[in-house]
Formats: C-alpha cells, sequence, structure tokens
C-alpha cells in the first residue's frame, strides 16, 4: 500500500520548507522528502544568507523587500517555537559602491516608487563609516593579469546604502525554523529518502519513486531540489518545455580574519563593490565573508553531476576574491592558508529563478534561484502556495500568471515574471546580483 498526501515536494532546503508552510497553512498535508538527514543540509547550508535589496529589476526588488518584512518578524511569522532556537536577522545596512555616478540610478528611482529606504553616500560618508579605499581599478582582474596591482585611475562615485539590509546569522538553522512552522501545521518531512522517479498517469503526475522502491503516491508534486532541480525535471519529462532551463555552478566563499575598522558588533556593514567584483559581509568571530559577483574575468565552473564536484577551495579562486577585497581594505589581513567552503547554485539561463507550474498538470517547480534567493524564500513560498492553488482550481497560469498581492508592502508578486516561458530577460544583471 502507498503512502498518498495531498503534495509531495522534493527538498529541504529554505525553498522546498518555505513551500511546505505556506501549502500546510491552506490545509494541504505535504510530504517533504530529502536525500539528506535533516532540513537545510543542502546549499542552504553554504548561503550567506544576505539581505538586500539591489535587483536589477522591479520585480525583483519588490520579492527582495517583501522578504524582509518576513525576516524582521521572524518569530511572528513561524507562529511556533523551534528547540534549537531561532535564525537572526542581523540588519546592519548594505553599502553598494559605484563604479559610475549613474550606477544603479535606475534601481534607486525604483526604491523611490517602491518605498525602499536609501541614502546616497559620497565618498567622504564612506570613509567616515569605514576605512575604504575609494580608488578606482576596475575592471575586475584576475592576479595572474599583469595589470592586477596597477595604481588606480581615479575614484569611485560614492554608494547606496540600503540600512534595513543585512544577513541571516544561520541559514541552515532558518531552515529547521521552516520545517518546524510546516509540521506544526501538519507537513511531514522525510530524510535519507532520494527521490529516483516521478511517476505519472492519465497525463498528470501521480507521485513519486524513492531510490529504495518506495512509492508515495500525491496528485500534487513540487521539485524544490536546488542544484539537482535538472535532474528531477528530467525525471518528471518537463524540461523539453521549458524556455529558461537550470544548471548547477560551483562557487567558492572565503573566509578572512576582520581587519581594523570592522569590528563585528560595531562595523557589521555588507558590502558590495562592482569596481572589484566581489561582496563581504561580517560574521561571527570577527572575521568577514567574501563572494565574487560573477564579473566577467571569473571563469563560470558549469558542473555537470551535481553529486560529484571539486569540494576543495582552491588557491586560484582564494586569491583572486580575497585580492580584489584587499585592494578596498587595504588593512585586509591574508592568511597564508585559504580558508572558505564551496557550493553550488542552481542557475537558470537569465539568472531570475523559476517559480512555476510544469508542461505536466501537478507537477510544479520552485528551482533556478541563481545564488541569490535566500532572503525572499518566505514570499517565494507564499507565491507558490497561491500559483498551485489556482491551478489545481482550473486557472490557466500560463495565459493568465497569477498575481499575488505582498503581505508586508502595497506591491504585487507577479508570477508571470517567474515563468518557465519567459524570454530571456534581458534587464538582469546575468550575475549572482539577480
Ligand atoms: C555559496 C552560496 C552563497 C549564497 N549566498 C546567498 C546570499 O547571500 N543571499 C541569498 O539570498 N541567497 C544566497 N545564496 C542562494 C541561496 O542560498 C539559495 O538560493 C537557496 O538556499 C536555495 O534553496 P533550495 O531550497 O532551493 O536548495 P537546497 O538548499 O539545495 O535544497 C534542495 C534540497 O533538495 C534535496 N534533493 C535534491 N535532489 C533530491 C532527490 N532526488 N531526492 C530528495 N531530495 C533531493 C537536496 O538534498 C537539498 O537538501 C547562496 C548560495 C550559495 C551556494
Amino acid at each position: 500500500m502507498h503512502q498518498t498526501t495531498d503534495a509531495i515536494i522534493v527538498g529541504a532546503g529554505i525553498i522546498g520548507s518555505a513551500i511546505s508552510f505556506e501549502l500546510a497553512k491552506k490545509g494541504y498535508k505535504i510530504i517533504n522528502l530529502d536525500k539528506l538527514p535533516d532540513a537545510g543540509y543542502g546549499s542552504t547550508s553554504n548561503s550567506c544568507a544576505i539581505v538586500r535589496f539591489h535587483y536589477s529589476t522591479r520585480d525583483g526588488i519588490i520579492m527582495a523587500h517583501e522578504g524582509y518584512f518576513y525576516w524582521k518578524n521572524w518569530a511572528d511569522y513561524l507562529e511556533s517555537p523551534d528547540e534549537r532556537g531561532q535564525a537572526k536577522f542581523r540588519e546592519v545596512g548594505m553599502l553598494m559602491l559605484k563604479t559610475r555616478p549613474d550606477d544603479y540610478r535606475t534601481i534607486e528611482s525604483y526604491f523611490e516608487e517602491l518605498g525602499v529606504p536609501f541614502e546616497r553616500w559620497d565618498n567622504a560618508m564612506i570613509q567616515a563609516r569605514l576605512p575604504l579605499n575609494t580608488g578606482l581599478y576596475g575592471p575586475p582582474r584576475l592576479p595572474s593579469d599583469e595589470n592586477f596591482w596597477a595604481e588606480a585611475h581615479g575614484t569611485i562615485a560614492g554608494a547606496t546604502f540600503t540600512p534595513q539590509g543585512g544577513y541571516v546569522t544561520d541559514p541552515q538553522l532558518a531552515t529547521h525554523n521552516l520545517m518546524r512552522a510546516a509540521e506544526a501545521k501538519g507537513s511531514q518531512f522525510i530524510y535519507n529518502a532520494e527521490v529516483s522517479d516521478v511517476r505519472q498517469a492519465g497525463g498528470r503526475v501521480i507521485g513519486v519513486t524513492l531510490k529504495d522502491g518506495t512509492m508515495l503516491d500525491a496528485p500534487i508534486v513540487v521539485n524544490a531540489a536546488g542544484p539537482h532541480s535538472f535532474i528531477i525535471n528530467r525525471l518528471a519529462g518537463v524540461e523539453a518545455g521549458m524556455k529558461i532551463k537550470t544548471r548547477a555552478l560551483r562557487h567558492e566563499v572565503h573566509t578572512v580574519p576582520s581587519p581594523p575598522g570592522f569590528d563585528y558588533e560595531q562595523n557589521g556593514v555588507v558590502a558590495h563593490c562592482g569596481d572589484d567584483g566581489v561582496y563581504f559581509r561580517p560574521e561571527l568571530g570577527n572575521s568577514l565573508i567574501v563572494g565574487s559577483s560573477d564579473p566577467a574575468c571569473d571563469p563560470l565552473e558549469w558542473v555537470d553531476d551535481p553529486d560529484s564536484y571539486p569540494t576543495e577551495v582552491t588557491t586560484e579562486r582564494w586569491q583572486a576574491q580575497v585580492y580584489r577585497l584587499a585592494k578596498r581594505i587595504t588593512a585586509l589581513p591574508i592568511p597564508n592558508q585559504p580558508k572558505g567552503l564551496v557550493d553550488l547554485y542552481d542557475v537558470t539561463d537569465d539568472w531570475l529563478p523559476i517559480y512555476d507550474k510544469s508542461d505536466l498538470p501537478g507537477f510544479y517547480m520552485a528551482v533556478g534561484t541563481s545564488g541569490n534567493q535566500f532572503k525572499n524564500a518566505a514570499p517565494a513560498g507564499h507565491l507558490m502556495a497561491e500559483l498551485i492553488a489556482a491551478c489545481e482550481n482550473g486557472h490557466d497560469h500560463d495565459r493568465d500568471p497569477v498575481r499575488v498581492k505582498c503581505r508586508h508592502t502595497p506591491h504585487t508578486i507577479n508570477g508571470g515574471f517567474y515563468s518557465r516561458l519567459r524570454e530571456i530577460n534581458e534587464e538582469s544583471s546575468f550575475s549572482v546580483m539577480g
């Protein structure tokens, strides 16, 4: 006898857990399946968990600013306690350094229209707050480039500061929080359970089969498998019906000791500098986390098999990211041993996520989060729950996309923006910046 439920969600990362919570609140009986031993053990576990609003598209900004309010009111949103405690949102502000004076002009006009608070800082204000070098060195280069250490050829053009930016202290714990919240509404999470088949009959999905042969039946299956999303889409036979596809991209994030002036408690700002192609944020233990924002000089390391790829930090990536940051923070201590982590993004062709149905009735996907959707998990869960409920009630989402009223801001999330059938969105940054 197969176990039967209303909906199966493949994945218990931040996205699958958020969808579980939102669908359970609507009365669906949910089973989340994950091949790992606990919630948030996949790529979510290594997320930098930065909350920022600088997205290149208006829709991206709406989603990210809506997401901020969930993190700000995390305990209220969850409604349920977690015996491990709750993840904390550190609202330290986000500084986007500008290479040219008109950088982020469009984004700033969206901020004005959408009510995202921001300040324009000149270089003197930046330096009053943080000991950052305001020299202009770009475009970003690799240390192997003979001009890597060349003198500055000008100064940067100030920054946009969004005081509501920040980061979540523990992305894995945040996912566990969502799992407990979903369980309190009736969801069930089954671990060490690898989906090896998505079954269909009569032209719609009917359930999944696990690697050990166990069958689970449901009229709804949601792909929230993170960097494994393309594998689940292929099992369901829906990839050919998608104009926008997903694939896994290897990324490294490094850790360095905090230099003077970047005290964790007092100066914990998150920052991105396009001139260097790096971002950084404070981390407990008085260190900085440094990542690449995918400038043209950085090779894209596509991964064919998300279960088998190099998981050691490399000297090349470490030097590229840490040395570039050292130009911006001249007092940066550089340890002689690389330290950091390696994980995968699940990237779409235009680096914007897919939150959608598929051509197989009953099969949905929340995939292609492109290294930047941790912050958006709760509103994405809200969107997916509304979209699934509408489609299951016969709504034609492809023809008339579901629009979801935000709970915290006066805006609307347009489901059509996230369609698998969209043309490549040329407004995208085509990078982790979204
Ligand atoms: C290094 C790094 C830094 C990042 N920094 C940020 C940031 O600062 N801010 C931000 O907003 N976002 C950031 N992101 C992106 C963000 O973390 C992701 O968008 C988000 O965590 C994706 O969540 P997910 O639930 O889709 O994927 P995952 O957490 O990977 O969850 C998918 C789950 O599916 C399971 N699964 C896969 N295949 C199967 C199968 N066949 N059967 C059963 N289970 C399966 C996996 O085990 C996994 O647990 C970052 C990502 C990385 C990798």
